[in-house]
């Protein structure tokens, strides 16, 4: 949708081929958060260790379902040659720049969309109750405020002053103040509306299931509805988009990282900060009077399960953080899920293939997709009118695996 927004902006006509109806997917029920404090890539020295010890809890954040797959022990493999402190010395000045560009972009739509899409800077609150996670923390904020990322590490006071009508219980907190958020489903949905009235075509319950290339270059992609030529292609498929491009024989590892979200209606006292309980690993983000709650990360493949016991650990967390608050578990029907897609080195993959000429990749943003969606849709706009890109986009060259 970004991509369609400033390509149509600088005078392309675009046409997006999806294949479901449009009225759901992993940019609906996400936790909303707009992060240019998230510099550290997923892949980082002790995820996998973490990630192990996790595993073997049913109600815990993160699993990985054991499976003999060639591609998910490709792509476990890029994932563990990156969880190393050079990786993240290297990624953390290109996902700043992307993220300060992107939320700066996010401010400009705010003022140019004829839209409200419940866009605030109130900060980001990283929560913790231990002191291994305390200390943990205070790392990670040394090293945001070391790359230019303000980040203030806040006792339990300083939190609950920031919360007036919710208590919190916790050790302490990072605060940092830079970050905003905003109603993914009111952007998502309106942004649909704005680009079909601004004559961007809509081609849904479409699938795009092969392409027709000759000498490098893509003539056509096929979909179960016919044939379509564009002089440039942009594959944006999300947790698709490894198979997507295995079709043109370009290898983007690729793994869908699924996690469940629920909202609850008229909360009286409400949260005021976005917070992340750091423990649980579960994010909280106020969207009018409503309570967004999500997390989990389960690589487990392109599937729509719903884990209920994952759910529970999700909703157990609540009232250890927020004391005051009782929640029930949702009814399923009430659970939101979506696929993240997850690159194995944290890293999006946005740029021009080397391989097929006229192919765009705007993918693989893994948990911060919302997040880095404008400066995408911008940075891809560019590469098309082969201007030079507004930041440095080498670390996210599509064909570095
Ligand atoms: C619980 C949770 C919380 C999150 N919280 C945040 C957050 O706070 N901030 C943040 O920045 N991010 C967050 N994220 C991540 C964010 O939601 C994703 O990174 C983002 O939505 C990915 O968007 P996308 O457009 O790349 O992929 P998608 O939204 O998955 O879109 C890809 C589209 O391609 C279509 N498609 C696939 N294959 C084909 C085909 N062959 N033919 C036609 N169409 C096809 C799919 O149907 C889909 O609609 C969260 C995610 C989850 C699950």
């Amino acid at each position: 949708m970004s991509s369609a927004y400033y390509l149509k902006k600088a005078g392309h006509q675009v046409t997006i081929i999806e294949q479901s109806d449009l009225t759901d997917g992993c940019s609906f029920g996400n936790a909303g958060m707009i992060v240019p404090s998230h510099i550290i890539p997923l892949s980082a020295p002790g995820m996998i260790s973490k990630g192990i010890r996790w595993m073997f809890n049913s109600t815990s954040p993160f699993y990985v379902k054991p499976r003999l797959s060639g591609e998910l022990i490709k792509w476990g493999y890029h994932f563990y040659k990156n969880s190393t402190k050079e990786h993240v010395a290297k990624s953390a000045p290109a996902l700043k720049e992307i993220s300060v560009l992107s939320k700066a972009m996010y401010q400009q739509l705010s003022k140019e969309l004829p839209f409200d899409f419940g866009y605030h800077e109130r900060g980001l609150l990283m929560l913790y109750q231990t002191k291994e996670t305390e200390l943990e923390e205070a790392e990670t904020a040394a090293f945001a405020n070391k790359h230019g990322v303000e980040a203030h590490v806040i006792s339990a006071s300083e939190v609950q002053a920031l919360e007036p009508d919710v208590k919190v219980n916790v050790r302490g907190g990072v605060y940092f103040p830079g970050d905003a958020h905003l109603t993914p489903q009111q952007l998502v949905n309106q942004l649909i509306g704005y680009l079909k009235e601004n004559s961007v075509a809509f081609q849904v319950n479409t699938t795009v299931t092969d392409f027709h290339c000759e000498s490098g270059t893509i003539k056509s992609v096929i979909t179960d509805k016919g044939e379509y030529s564009f002089d440039e292609v942009i594959i944006a498929t999300g947790s698709w988009s490894g198979i997507m491009t295995s079709k043109l024989g370009i290898s983007l590892p690729m793994q869908a990282g699924k996690g469940y979200s629920f909202t609850l209606q008229d909360v009286m006292k409400n949260v005021f900060v976005p917070s992340i309980f750091l423990e649980a690993r579960v994010a909280v983000t106020p969207m009018g009077n409503s309570l967004r709650f999500g997390g989990t990360m389960e690589i487990t493949g392109v599937n729509h399960s719903i884990s209920m016991n994952r759910v529970k650990g999700i909703v157990d967390s609540i009232p250890k953080y927020y004391p005051e608050m009782k929640v029930e578990v949702p009814q399923q029907n009430k659970i939101w899920h979506g696929l993240r897609p997850c690159s194995p080195d944290g890293l999006p993959y946005i740029g021009r293939s080397k391989k097929v000429t006229n192919l765009v990749l705007a993918t693989g943003h893994s948990m911060m997709g919302l997040s880095l969606g404008p400066a995408t849709g911008k940075l891809v706009s560019e590469v098309i009118n082969k201007e030079k890109t507004s930041i440095d986009i080498s670390a996210f060259v599509p064909e570095r695996f």
